[in-house]
């Protein structure tokens, strides 16, 4: 560009020093053709000198934009992510500047990232070759983990991105505590109906009455696993349906009644006490709703003391919803077991629910048809006077 523009200025001279000949050829004034070379010389050298003076930015002739700088690059990625340059933090956007401080541009990364692991990386980068992510434990709160990458770029600045894995490490325990709870619930009952099989095959099966007790125990044993797997093949098909909303009309009244009905042979059905109120009907699934139904009655039955009311209330919640609650009379849920209630297997008293043939998966199934139907679960307790379990529903509107 230079020497472009150094022969545009040796063609401008030249043209100028023709202009001051012609003057003076023509009119014999040799003042008049110095005045013209002096005045076009001037010319020249102010047109050369606006390109220094120009400021910076977009050039109107060609339309080109200078590159960003790479912080504004970066600023626009939502994850923390740097840039390292000699071991110092070179750019960092808002993410990182939340998540490692204010303070960490210009600091040592080792300083920014206080992180064993971090540091080890980022002092020894390699030859720029990618390589995997690094896990990191600490950083920000106890409970987060971030994943560590790491980029290099051509100039030898090295790029950082911290990507939140809390989440998705969170549903990963999940899944594996889940599978060991399961296989544990489910081996418990198989190893009590092995030891009974085997007793009875060998000495014990020879005796009337022992059998007759045996055979009892089994039975129950065998009605405990089948009831963990109607639970968890109902869960694992509720969470399929997840994302399917329900589509048919269902009358809650009528529902109710006939849930009432399928417990009449129930031990505690005289105990329930009914309050129906009018309400329009609900977008719902009948099945899970009745599921819900039978769920939250028969907590109430389970853990209410006996012969005391489990009253089901169906009324208007505002113009939008409907509310459906049921309430027993029993010692309660102390309050700081109340928000993990409906995680599968979890229970106040593990003993006291299997003796009552409870399988701790009842309200986490309760808590995904509710979701499901774009409702709420709400649970109150107050120790020593007994539980309610609300679910707001809502109106299938008219169209
Ligand atoms: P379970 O099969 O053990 O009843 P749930 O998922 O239905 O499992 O309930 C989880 C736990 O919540 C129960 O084990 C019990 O400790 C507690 N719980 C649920 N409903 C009630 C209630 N109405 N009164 C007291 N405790 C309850």
């Amino acid at each position: 560009m230079p020497a472009f523009t150094g022969l545009r200025a040796l063609l401008a001279l030249a043209v100028a020093a023709l202009a001051a000949l012609a003057v003076l050829l023509l009119n014999g004034d040799a003042q008049s053709g110095i005045i013209v070379l002096v005045c076009a010389v001037a010319a020249v050298l102010i047109a050369l000198s606006g390109g220094e003076l120009a400021p910076p930015g977009p050039s109107p002739s060609n339309g080109t934009v200078a590159p960003p700088d790479i912080g504004d690059v970066i600023e626009a990625i939502a994850e923390p992510v740097l840039v390292i340059a000699e071991s110092r933090v070179e750019a960092a956007n808002a993410g990182a500047r939340e998540l490692l401080g204010q303070h960490i541009l210009g600091e040592d990364v080792r300083i920014a990232i206080r992180h064993p692991a971090a540091a080890e990386r980022l002092m020894n980068p390699g030859d720029g070759a990618p390589t995997a992510p690094i896990h990191l434990v600490g950083l920000g709160t106890r409970e987060q983990r971030w994943e560590l990458r790491m980029h290099t770029l051509p100039d030898g600045r090295h790029v950082v991105q911290l990507v939140d894995r809390t989440g998705s490490y969170a549903a990963e325990r999940m899944r594996v505590d889940f599978v060991a709870n399961a296989s544990h619930e489910l081996r418990t009952p198989l190893a009590s109906l092995l030891g009974y099989v085997e007793t009875l095959r060998d000495e014990a099966g020879d005796d009337p009455e022992t059998r007759a007790r045996f055979l009892k125990i089994m039975w129950g044993e065998a009605q405990r696993m089948q009831r963990l797997i109607d639970d968890l093949i109902s869960l694992s098909r509720i969470e399929a349906e997840k994302y399917r909303a329900p589509s048919d009309d269902v009358d809650l009244a009528e529902l109710i009644e006939k849930v009432r009905i399928e417990l009449s042979g129930s031990p505690r059905a005289a105990d329930l006490v009914t309050k129906i109120a009018e309400v329009g009907p609900v977008r719902g699934d009948p099945t899970q709703l009745s599921q819900v139904l039978h769920n939250i009655i028969g907590n109430a039955m389970k853990y209410g003391r006996e012969t005391t009311p489990v009253t089901l209330a169906l009324e208007p919640e505002g113009e939008a919803m409907v509310r459906l609650s049921v309430t027993d009379e029993s010692e309660g849920i102390p309050p700081q077991h109340l928000p993990r209630l409906t995680e599968r297997f979890y229970r106040v008293n593990s003993g006291r629910s299997r003796s009552l043939g409870g399988t701790g998966l009842g309200l986490a199934i309760v808590k995904h048809i509710v979701e499901r139907h774009r409702g709420r679960l709400d649970i109150s307790s107050t120790v020593g006077k007994g539980t309610t379990v609300t679910i707001l529903l809502p109106v299938q509107r008219l169209s």
